[in-house]
């Protein structure tokens, strides 16, 4: 399952692979594939199991 979002640092569009048996709220860092510098990820599920992602830099 993937999820795309866009890359505080570089703005470029990302898919982000997501787990949702890590839990129904997750946040990770993960190093964004297109300039490498890490982003904090706020991942959220709904009861649906649709998930909707926030990066900030980190
Ligand atoms: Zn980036």
């Amino acid at each position: 399952m993937t999820v795309d979002s866009d890359c505080p640092h570089c703005g470029e569009s990302i898919q982000l692979a997501v787990d949702p048996s890590g839990g129904e709220s997750q946040e990770y860092v993960e190093d964004c594939p297109v300039c490498c510098n890490p982003n904090l990820l706020h991942l959220q599920f709904d009861e649906e199991g649709r998930a909707s992602i926030h990066a900030e830099a980190s």
